[in-house]
């Protein structure tokens, strides 16, 4: 089976790990950590790296240092995997779903901009101007982009419309690291941004997060907020509910390691997609995710669009060809049925019923993508 995306460990991962295990810094005290953090930071340029055991919980983090409470909305895309609405869910607070622009498959900007104007109304609240939604009465605090797949949307716009409507971006940047809109890393459009080292993300530590600022307070809250909240370093005397979400060193160590072979997970998925794209496109009605102007992804998973998806993905995973579908959108889950969802045509149904991902690991061989490719068009052919 060629596997959908698994890590690449060929560097000093299994060094780094070892010296862990000898030295006996395998918890959540190391240097393994730090450095991790200050990497991950730099690289994305970003003043401050906080690292978390995984995305889900450094989202958690940033709904909190942002301030949202059960009292209001936090804006998100329909079309995201689970984790950005679990984030929401956490702190109390209800989201607002936001359809999906059917190119890029990133939030619609138009639908964005017409709930704020037409279902919200600025008002003031204790000295700070806020938008409420008008049918709920809650205060709607911030939006949530998710950099699907690692492409981003018309960021630019979305700070404009943010600043228009009061509202603090936190960035769903797990999928993202690695990817640029205008020269600018995805995660540092916003107050805060957040990436995810899960096994299949684009590198991974096994699991593991880190959130980026360049505002020196909220690293500082996250970093008390993910060590239990504790104020003294003998007592053990803690100011707020905290969490036990820091990273441990053995995991933040493969992290460096990762790190270090970046440059070259980041061509090595470049080469991918180019070539993906080349061998399919005019294949049947295979479409690709549009790449807006100004973006340039990280090209983390592969996937397209064609009519007859499913039974693709039934001939692909039973022909050695590892394929998985789209996540399905959050208003047809259960916990999310009676939220608002602001649509005119439904994109986000189509894009997943039409979407599946193919093979995109950094390790990929040129023997394997050209399988992928002749399985795929073995089954176009015998249609
Ligand atoms: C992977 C992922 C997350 C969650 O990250 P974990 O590290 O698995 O908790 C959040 N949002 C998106 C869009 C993701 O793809």
């Amino acid at each position: 089976m060629i596997p959908l995306s698994i890590p690449k460990i060929e560097g000093n991962e299994s060094k780094y790990v070892l010296d862990c295990l000898k030295t006996g810094w395998i918890s959540s005290a190391g240097s393994y950590v730090n450095q991790f953090e200050e990497m991950i930071a730099k690289y994305a340029g970003a003043k401050y790296g906080v690292a978390c055991m995984n995305g889900t919980a450094g989202l958690h983090i940033a709904q909190i240092l942002s301030g949202v409470t059960e009292n209001d909305h936090v804006i998100a895309p329909n079309i995201t995997f689970i984790a950005t609405l679990n984030a929401i869910k956490y702190t109390g607070a209800t989201p607002v779903l936001i359809d999906v622009d059917a190119d890029d498959w990133q939030m619609d900007l138009d639908l964005l901009e017409n709930y704020l104007q037409q279902q919200t109304e600025i008002k003031t609240l204790n000295g700070q101007s806020f938008s409420f939604d008008k049918s709920t009465g809650k205060r709607v605090r911030a939006i949530m982009p998710v950099h699907v797949l690692g492409n981003i949307g018309n960021m630019g716009r979305m700070l404009e419309i943010a600043k228009k409507y009061h509202l603090d971006i936190i960035e769903d940047g797990a999928e993202a690291l690695g990817s640029t809109y205008e020269n600018k890393h995805a995660g540092t459009f916003g107050k805060i941004g957040v990436f995810s080292f899960n096994g299949n993300k684009i590198i991974s530590t096994g699991g593991g997060g880190v959130i980026i600022t360049d505002d020196e307070d909220l690293a500082k809250r996250a970093r008390h907020l993910t060590t239990q909240a504790k104020v003294s370093a003998m007592d053990y005397i803690h100011d707020e509910i905290g969490y036990n979400y820091r990273l441990v060193n053995v995991l933040a160590a493969i992290g460096v390691a990762q790190m270090e072979s970046f440059p070259e997970t980041l061509k090595a998925k470049k080469s991918m997609d180019a070539f993906y794209r080349s061998q399919l496109d005019g294949v049947a009605d295979i479409k690709f995710q549009k790449i807006p102007k100004g973006t340039d992804p990280n090209c983390w998973l592969f996937t397209f669009t064609t009519s007859r998806m499913r039974e693709l993905l039934d001939y692909l995973n039973k022909n050695g060809v590892q394929s998985r579908p789209f996540w399905m959108p959050m208003n047809q889950l259960d916990m999310f049925k009676e939220d608002i969802y602001i649509t005119e045509k439904d994109v986000s149904a189509s894009v997943y019923q039409n979407s599946i991902s193919i093979p995109s690991s950094a390790g990929i061989t040129q023997e394997q993508l050209e399988t992928v490719v002749k399985v795929i068009k073995g089954f176009y052919a015998s249609l």
